[in-house]
């Protein structure tokens, strides 16, 4: 009975639920603060390191390329804590609000 009047209740309420992907994919709600896919800006890195440093997963991988020594991400190792942002002392990481970050080719997973 009690279910009865649920069902009842729900047909009047405005739906709880979207048909994202297929939809309302721009109106599916992203809280502040949230954090996703990692973006790097290689001009404002000066190579301190402190980024793998404070990694806790391993996800953030020092590589040497022309300009010296500098992070590279690997996002299927990453979890989200964005310790490498907070610790970079330029501003060269940050974590977008991308979040769909599926991919084929593994090579999407790699941040340089
Ligand atoms: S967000 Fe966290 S886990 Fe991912 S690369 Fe930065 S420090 Fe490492
Ligand atoms: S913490 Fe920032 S400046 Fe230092 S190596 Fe990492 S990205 Fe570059």
């Amino acid at each position: 009975m009690s279910m009865l009047k649920e069902i009842q209740k729900s047909l009047f309420k405005k739906k709880a639920t979207v048909l994202y992907p297929f939809k309302e994919r721009e109106k599916v709600h992203i809280p502040e603060g949230f954090r996703g896919k990692i973006v790097f800006d290689r001009d404002k890195c000066t190579s301190c390191l402190l980024c793998a440093r404070f990694c806790p997963s391993g996800a953030c991988e020092i590589v040497t390329d022309e300009k010296g020594k500098r992070p590279i991400f690997h996002l299927e190792l990453c979890l989200f804590c964005s310790q490498c942002q907070e610790v970079c002392p330029k501003g060269a990481i940050n974590l977008t609000e991308e979040f769909e970050l599926a991919a084929f080719d593994r090579k999407a997973f790699t941040i340089r």
